[in-house]
């Protein structure tokens, strides 16, 4: 079985203490690698080697930083059939379907970074004082801790990595153990360009472990996470004063305004529930639709359905992959049997497909659809992560906004109307940081604006182009004295 290392100050390495942990398929249940298991040692031998690059890596002009970024974005081209691999055999992602788009999508996130942070002006700043002249500027943090999710396992490192170190700091990054292969192969692929030594470091093990030593080490400055509520709140709680991006989970909804067409709808929000299994932080789970176009909508997402395919993920035909563990696994099923359980519908899925002997102990689930779900449900109040279409009715905009405040979380939202006044009131009163007007709610691109409502528990800040440029900088004010 294949062992993978960590990749500290420009060396691979094992972890301090020899450890290793095994690397799960989640088609087949079965371990198919070993990865260093790294401790606190690990990480702090991490933070060493990146403060130690930092400086000297800052005093590299930005065009060249941002020609390594470029350089990087052609490595990642230039292997994206071996990342899709990867990926396609540590998170059961269809390889035609589905690892290939994230493997061709992951350079677009470097370029950007590349290319906005030359346009990334600071400020003359009128004063009062005749003698002074002001000036402010964007300067590196310093050492950036990055803590990564598994579900898009080489675009969310995308998302931080290059805008990081274009803007002239080092990294410290540790995935979920559950994507650690692929990130390996990511790093890999990086240090193609030959980055110096300590520019970034990746250290795979527990969160617990590994990313709190990254959150609370004085020798880091800056934390970027994107992961679930619970240990954003965690960190939260360990973090100190350091600023902090939090990316973390979604629960829609979607609301179908009584004048929209349900055919329509139905199309465009199918996708959104199932691509990756429902594993995406913006997919669409509650889906709440007027009374009078309960029954066609419902009619008409069942047809859709049978485009999500399980199987087994290296068949071009297959379209939905695995959920990524056991527990996201179970919490579905829990969310599903709680639901039924207190009056809801299954329409249909509602279990684990039969896919054969191969994929016997695989984690698959079949795209679901519930009717019905009530208020105090875990479906209702929680991200599900699962290929399930959560549908509840409502009789008027009073009882939509009742379910909608119901639950905390407020990623991405979506609203279906032909009445463009109305989709305006509804964008600018959702509680969410995206609103999308008639098209799912899973649309977004690297450059946009992408994060938790102010108040909700989906996240804080702002991650895309400029906006993750700024949250890797620091803006310093520069004031010259001129003598009369
Ligand atoms: P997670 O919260 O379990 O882990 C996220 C990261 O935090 C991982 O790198 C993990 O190793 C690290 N971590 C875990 N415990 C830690 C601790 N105590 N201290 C420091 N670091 C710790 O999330 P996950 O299960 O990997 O990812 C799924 C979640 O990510 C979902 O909730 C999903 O909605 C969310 N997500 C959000 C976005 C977004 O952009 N908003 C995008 C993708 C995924």
């Amino acid at each position: 079985m294949a062992e993978h290392q960590m990749y500290i100050d420009g060396k691979w390495c094992p972890a301090a203490s020899r450890e290793t942990f095994d690397a799960i398929n989640p088609a087949t249940g079965q371990p198919f690698a070993k990865v260093a298991k790294g401790g606190r040692e690990d990480a702090r031998r991490a933070i060493a080697a990146a403060n130690a690059a930092q400086e000297p890596w800052s005093r590299v002009p930005l065009w060249e930083r941002s020609q390594v970024c470029v350089r990087m974005a052609d490595a990642i081209t230039a292997h994206a059939e071996e990342l899709a691999d990867v990926m396609c055999t540590e998170l059961g992602k269809p390889r035609h379907q589905e690892a290939i788009m994230e493997a061709q999508e992951t350079p677009v996130h470097f370029l950007t970074a590349a290319e906005q942070a030359k346009w990334l002006e600071g400020d003359f700043v009128p004063v009062k004082d005749p003698t002074k002249r002001v000036i402010s500027m964007r300067r590196p943090r310093g050492v950036i801790t990055v803590l990564t999710p598994w579900n898009f396992p080489a675009a969310i490192p995308g998302e931080y990595l290059p805008y990081a170190i274009v803007m002239g700091n080092t990294v410290c990054w540790s995935p979920a153990p559950t994507c650690a292969v692929t990130a390996v192969k990511l790093m890999q692929i990086l240090e193609e360009v030959e980055l110096p030594p300590g520019v970034i470091n990746l250290v795979t093990g527990p969160g617990a472990e590994v990313g709190d030593e990254l959150v609370v080490n004085p020798g880091t400055h800056a934390v970027g996470m994107t992961g679930s509520p619970a240990t954003a709140k965690i960190i939260s709680q360990r973090v100190g004063l350091k600023p902090r991006l939090f990316e973390l989970g979604g629960n829609g909804p979607t609301v179908i305004l009584p004048d929209a067409d349900p055919a329509k709808a139905a199309e465009r929000i199918a996708p959104a529930c199932f691509f990756a299994a429902g594993q995406v932080c913006c997919a669409t789970e509650r889906v709440l639709v007027a009374d009078n176009l309960k029954q066609a909508f419902v009619d008409e997402l069942i047809k859709h359905c049978g485009d999500w395919v399980s199987g087994d993920p290296w068949d071009e035909k297959v379209t939905m992959g695995p959920q990524n563990n056991r527990g996201v696994l179970d919490k579905v099923e829990r969310h599903v049997r709680e639901a039924e359980a207190g009056g809801a519908t299954v329409i249909i899925g509602g279990k684990q497909p039969d896919l054969g002997d191969q994929f016997a102990d695989g984690y698959f689930y079949e795209p679901t659809i519930v009717v019905d779900f009530d208020m105090e449900m875990a479906m209702n109040k929680e991200e599900t992560f699962g290929p399930i279409a959560k549908i509840r009715s409502f009789s008027d905009d009073e009882e939509a906004w009742q379910w909608i405040n119901s639950c905390d979380l407020g990623l991405e939202t979506a609203v279906f109307t032909e009445d463009m006044t109305k989709a305006w009131r509804w964008a600018e009163k959702l509680r969410s940081g995206i609103t999308v007007i008639n098209d799912g709610s899973l649309y977004w691109e690297a450059h946009l604006p992408f994060g938790g409502g102010a108040g909700t528990e989906s996240g804080i800040g702002r991650i895309g182009g400029r906006h993750t440029l700024e949250f890797m900088s620091d803006l310093k004010t520069i004031v010259f004295h001129l003598e009369e």
